[in-house]
């Protein structure tokens, strides 16, 4: 297809995510196609270069077109490209599940649920709790507590937990009854009557991604960890976006020094190559389930367990080992709050940044320092300008996130940030 055919053949067929589509079809609006991917880099159909300033959406880490990943791809679709996880098994998740169990000292989450996104995962963790409970003999425990501005996936069981009234609100009275608590405080307020209903608390550690990269106090998992085990509550983590090195360890919760009775995987999983999930649990949750035939979890997806899927997680943990890419993230991670502080005190048109680990969160603000006006969209009009400087990332409302792949160099770092600086200047006079 020549240029004018493929972008023709874009507005008159695709429906995109999140993408209010009038505007995404508009004649004024030239979406870019990207071709391919070298390390941090994305390249257009035109031959421009991005640095991937939001990893592809929370997802890459050892960046694009890894040779290890590759290979190990290509090898796995030699054998086999998919073959299903009903009552039959292979190699790849054999040894992922394994190896998965192991990132976490002692193993304490030795099973693993296979899925495909982290919508699936957390569905998969929602039902699991439910079901664990009823199996308990304590059915009346159906009811979940989830945080306000939190973001679990956008299947119906994930939307319920939500808390993002943009895109959960609509949704918000279809699907399973879900307290929605504020902090720790409005956590330990629930009533005596409300606790003996729960089967499990769900929350992202550290870090609420989309509702713009909102932190949480220092220690606060660890009190929740605690207020769980207090109340006979399972503690559901969704490190969808956090699992995976993002936070500068593997999972976020290992910075509290607490176990999760579920822990939730996807994105990053595979390098971020191919959609895959996990959901990790303990013995007990596990054994639950053991029993009579019905006690089973009647739960699964086609491509649970994708062969192709499995290898490249396989790999992207291979890398993490041979590339030290943990120890190598440390001194980025300094750098990266270093540029952030010099990028907060040139620019007036910046209120604040956030950073947890390799994720950060740049909140926007008027060339005077007074807040903006949302329908204006500023912080996705920084974005589009970012992409002339050579920056692809994309905006929570008028916070934008800046987490490149970890394989990134300091020196392409201070490229981003120089990107960023140019479109914010440019954009907010
Ligand atoms: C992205 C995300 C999800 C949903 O994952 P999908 O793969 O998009 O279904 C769930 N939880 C968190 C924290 C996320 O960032």
């Amino acid at each position: 297809m020549s240029p004018q055919q493929l972008l023709a053949s874009e507005k008159r067929h695709q429906w995109h995510p999140f993408t209010p589509m009038d505007g995404w079809n508009d004649a004024s609006h030239t979406p870019i196609i990207i071709d391919r991917g070298e390390g941090p880099y994305l390249f257009d159909s035109e031959g421009n270069r991005y640095l991937d300033g939001n990893s592809s959406i929370w997802t890459n880490v050892h960046g694009h077109n890894h040779p290890t990943i590759n290979q190990a791809i290509r090898d796995q679709l030699e054998q086999v490209a998919h073959s299903s996880f009903l009552g039959l098994t292979h190699r790849p998740a054999i040894e992922l599940a394994k190896k998965l169990a192991a990132q976490i000292e002692g193993s304490p989450l030795p099973r693993v649920f296979f899925s495909d996104d982290g919508s699936t995962a957390i569905e998969c963790a929602l039902k699991m709790a439910l079901q664990f409970w009823q199996l308990q003999g304590l059915p009346e425990r159906s009811e979940l507590v989830a945080f306000d501005h939190a973001y679990h996936g956008d299947t119906l069981g994930a939307n319920s937990v939500g808390g993002l009234d943009s895109f959960h609100g609509r949704f918000s009275k279809m699907g399973l009854k879900t307290h929605h608590v504020a902090d720790i405080a409005t956590l330990r307020d629930l009533p005596r009557s409300t606790c003996k209903k729960l089967a499990a608390i769900v929350i992202e550690p550290l870090i609420q991604g989309a509702a713009g990269m909102r932190l949480w106090p220092k220690g606060m998992l660890a009190q929740i960890c605690d207020w769980c085990d207090a109340n006979s509550v399972l503690l559901i983590l969704d490190e969808v976006m956090t699992g995976f090195g993002r936070t500068g360890k593997m999972f976020a919760f290992q910075h509290e020094g607490i176990v999760p009775d579920i822990l939730c995987l996807a994105k990053g999983i595979t390098g971020g190559y191919l959609p895959l999930a996990a959901t990790l649990t303990n013995e007990t949750v596990f054994k639950a389930f053991l029993g009579a035939p019905e006690n089973a979890f009647y739960h699964g997806h086609s491509y649970t367990a994708n062969p192709l899927g499995c290898a490249a997680a396989l790999a992207s943990l291979q890398v993490f080992e041979e590339e030290k890419t943990l120890e190598n993230l440390a001194p980025k991670i300094e750098y990266l709050s270093y540029g952030l502080a010099a990028l907060e005190s040139a620019c007036p048109q910046i209120a604040a940044t956030r950073q947890c680990g390799f994720i950060a969160g740049i909140d926007l603000a008027k060339a005077d320092g007074s807040s903006l006006d949302p329908p204006d969209l500023t912080g996705a009009h920084v974005c589009e300008a970012a992409r002339a400087h050579g920056l692809l990332t994309r905006p929570v409302r008028d916070t934008i996130v800046l987490m490149p792949p970890l394989c990134i160099s300091l020196d392409q770092l201070d490229e981003a940030l120089l990107a960023l600086t140019k479109a914010i200047v440019e954009t907010i006079r």
